[in-house]
C-alpha cells in the first residue's frame, strides 16, 4: 500500500475517533456525524486511486456502491424515529454479512493460488466468517421481530438449548480446523453454522430486550470488521472495527444496567424457562379519567410540574405541542422540567433526540438520577406516552420482567396525569399499579390530539 494512502487511512481513523467523541454530546453530535461520514466516503474512494491494486470489475463495484447509496439515503430519510432500532439492525447485519463474504473470498483466492499464511491469519479469517454470519442472521431476526414480520415474543422449542450448545461446539471445532488446514468448503460450512448460531441466539430473546441484542450484534460486527482488517492488513478497518466493537459493547452493558438486568439474563433468560415479555392484556379495573380542561387547571395552577416523556410521545409525534405547552406553563410562572429515563422509548437517547427535534432547551432535560429526588416536591407529573419507566412493579414485584430496573419516582408526586390511549400495558406487557393510584388521573386519547386540546385549555385559563 503506498505511503500516502496509508496516511489518508490513518487520518480517516483519527476522524472516526473524533466523530465518536463528537457524538457523545448533543451540541457536537451533528458535526461528529458529518466528520465520520466524510472520512468513510474518503476511505471508500481510496481503492480507486491505488493503481497497484489493479482493481477489477470496476463497473460492478460502482453499480453496487450506487445501489447501496440510494438504499441508504432513502432509508435514512424516510425512517420514522420509532423504527430506528430496526434500521440499525438492518445496516449492522449487512455490515457483518459483508465482512464474512470478504473473508470467504480472501480465503478462496489464497487457497486457489496456494498462498501460505500463518495459522493466526486463518484463525482471524475463521472468526470473521463465523461471527459475521452470526451477526447477519441475528440482525435479520431482530429486524423481523421489531418490524412485526414475526412474533416479538421469545421463540423457544424443546431441545433448543442442546441445539444451541451443539452449534457453538461445531463453530469452535470447525474454526480450529480451518486455522490448521484452510479449505473453502470448510469455510462455507462454518458460514452456515454461523447463520444457524445467529438464529438460535436471537430467537429466544423477547420484545423489550431486542434493542439490547441489536447493540450486542453491533459489537460482534465491529469485532468481525477488525478481524477482517487484520486478514486484509488494512489498518483503517482494524481501527473502525475496534471502535464499533468497543462502543457496541459499552452500549450493551449500559442498556442492560439501565434495565437492571445482566446481558446473560437478557440472552439466555428464555432458555432457562423465564419469558422476557409479559402477557400484555389490557386491564378492565376501574380508573379515574380526566378531561383536557380539568387537566389544564391542575397544570396551570401548579408551582412545579415534571413531564415524563416515553415511547408513546414518539409514536404520536406530540413533541412540538408538548414543548409549546411547557412554554405556556413557563409563561404562567410554573417551573417545568422533563425527567429523562435512560431507556424511555425504544433506543438509547430516544427522548433526548425527540425533544431536541422540537427545540426543547437541553437544560430542561434532567436525567433520572438528577431529578428523582424532586418528585416529592412536585405538584403534578404529566406522563406522556410512558409506562414501564414509571411502573412501581420494578421495585415491588420480584419476578416482573422489569423487576430491578431503576424507575422515575413519579409515584411520589402530589398528582399524576397519564396521557395514553387505552389500558394496554407498556412494552414489558405488565400492569402498572400507578394507573390505579388515587392520585392518578388518565387523559385518554392519542397524545398529539390530547396535547393539542390540553394546550388550548391552558391558554384559555
Ligand atoms: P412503554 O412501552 O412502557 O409505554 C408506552 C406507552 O405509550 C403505553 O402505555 C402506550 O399505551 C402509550 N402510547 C403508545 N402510543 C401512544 C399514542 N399514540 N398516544 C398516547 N399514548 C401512546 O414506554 P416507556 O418509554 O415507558 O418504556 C420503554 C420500554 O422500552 C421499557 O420497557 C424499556 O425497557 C424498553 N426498551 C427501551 C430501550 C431503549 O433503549 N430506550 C431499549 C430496549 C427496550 P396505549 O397503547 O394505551 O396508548
Amino acid at each position: 500500500m503506498p505511503t500516502w494512502i496509508q496516511l489518508v487511512f490513518l487520518a480517516c481513523g483519527v476522524c472516526f475517533i473524533l466523530a465518536l467523541k463528537g457524538l457523545s454530546g448533543p451540541k457536537t453530535a451533528r458535526n461528529g456525524n458529518i466528520l465520520g461520514a466524510i472520512a468513510a466516503v474518503v476511505a471508500c474512494l481510496m481503492p480507486f486511486f491505488w493503481s497497484d491494486l489493479h482493481l477489477r470489475h470496476v463497473p460492478l463495484i460502482i453499480i453496487a456502491i450506487a445501489i447501496g447509496t440510494i438504499g441508504g439515503v432513502y432509508g435514512a430519510r424516510t425512517v420514522q424515529m420509532t423504527q430506528m432500532p430496526q434500521m440499525v439492525a438492518l445496516f449492522n447485519g449487512v455490515g457483518g454479512g459483508a465482512a464474512a463474504l470478504v473473508a470467504l473470498l480472501e480465503l478462496h483466492e489464497h487457497v486457489s493460488a496456494d498462498i501460505h499464511e500463518n495459522w493466526f491469519v486463518w484463525a482471524a479469517t475463521a472468526f470473521t466468517i463465523v461471527v459475521g454470519a452470526t451477526s447477519f442472521a441475528g440482525s435479520a431476526i431482530t429486524f423481523a421481530k421489531l418490524q412485526d414480520l414475526m412474533t416479538s415474543r421469545p421463540v423457544v422449542f424443546p431441545g433448543l438449548r442442546y441445539l444451541f450448545g451443539i452449534t457453538l461446539g461445531a463453530a469452535v471445532v470447525l474454526s480450529v480446523r480451518l486455522a490448521i488446514a484452510p479449505s473453502v468448503w470448510l469455510a462455507v460450512l462454518l458460514g452456515l453454522i454461523g447463520l444457524l448460531f445467529g438464529l438460535l441466539l436471537v430467537l429466544p430473546v423477547g420484545g423489550a430486550d431486542v434493542p439490547i441484542v441489536i447493540s450486542l450484534l453491533n459489537a460482534f460486527t465491529g469485532l468481525t470488521v477488525a478481524a477482517g482488517g487484520y486478514v486484509l492488513s488494512n489498518v483503517l478497518l482494524l481501527i473502525a472495527g475496534t471502535l464499533v466493537g468497543a462502543s457496541g459493547t459499552f452500549l450493551t452493558l449500559l442498556m442492560a444496567r439501565a434495565m437492571g438486568r445482566s446481558v446473560a439474563n437478557i440472552l439466555f433468560g428464555a432458555l432457562k424457562g423465564g419469558s422476557t415479555l409479559g402477557a400484555g392484556v389490557a386491564s378492565d379495573r376501574p380508573v379515574k379519567s380526566v378531561n383536557p380542561e380539568d387537566a389544564a387547571i391542575m397544570l396551570g395552577y401548579a408551582d412545579r410540574v415534571i413531564i415524563v416523556p416515553g415511547y408513546g410521545l414518539a409514536v404520536a409525534q406530540a413533541q412540538h405541542s408538548l414543548r409549546e405547552l411547557v412554554d405556556v406553563l413557563g409563561e404562567r410562572g410554573v417551573q417545568v422540567d422533563y425527567a429523562i429515563h435512560p431507556v424511555a422509548g425504544r433506543m438509547p437517547g430516544h427522548m433526548n433526540v425527540l425533544l431536541a427535534e422540537a427545540q426543547v432547551p437541553y437544560e430542561q432535560l434532567r436525567e433520572m438520577d438528577e431529578i428523582n429526588g424532586d418528585f416529592t416536591d412536585t405538584d403534578v407529573v404529566l406522563i406522556v406516552g410512558a409506562n414501564d419507566v414509571v411502573n412501581p412493579a420494578a421495585k415491588s414485584t420480584p419476578g416482573a420482567p422489569i423487576y430491578g430496573m431503576p424507575i422515575l419516582n413519579a409515584d411520589e408526586a402530589r398528582q399524576i396525569i397519564f396521557m395514553k390511549r387505552s389500558m394496554r400495558p407498556g412494552f414489558a406487557g405488565i400492569e402498572n399499579e400507578l394507573l390505579f393510584d388515587e392520585k392518578t388521573s388518565l387523559l385518554f386519547g392519542d397524545a398529539k390530539d390530547s396535547m393539542g386540546k390540553l394546550l388550548n385549555a391552558v391558554k384559555a385559563l
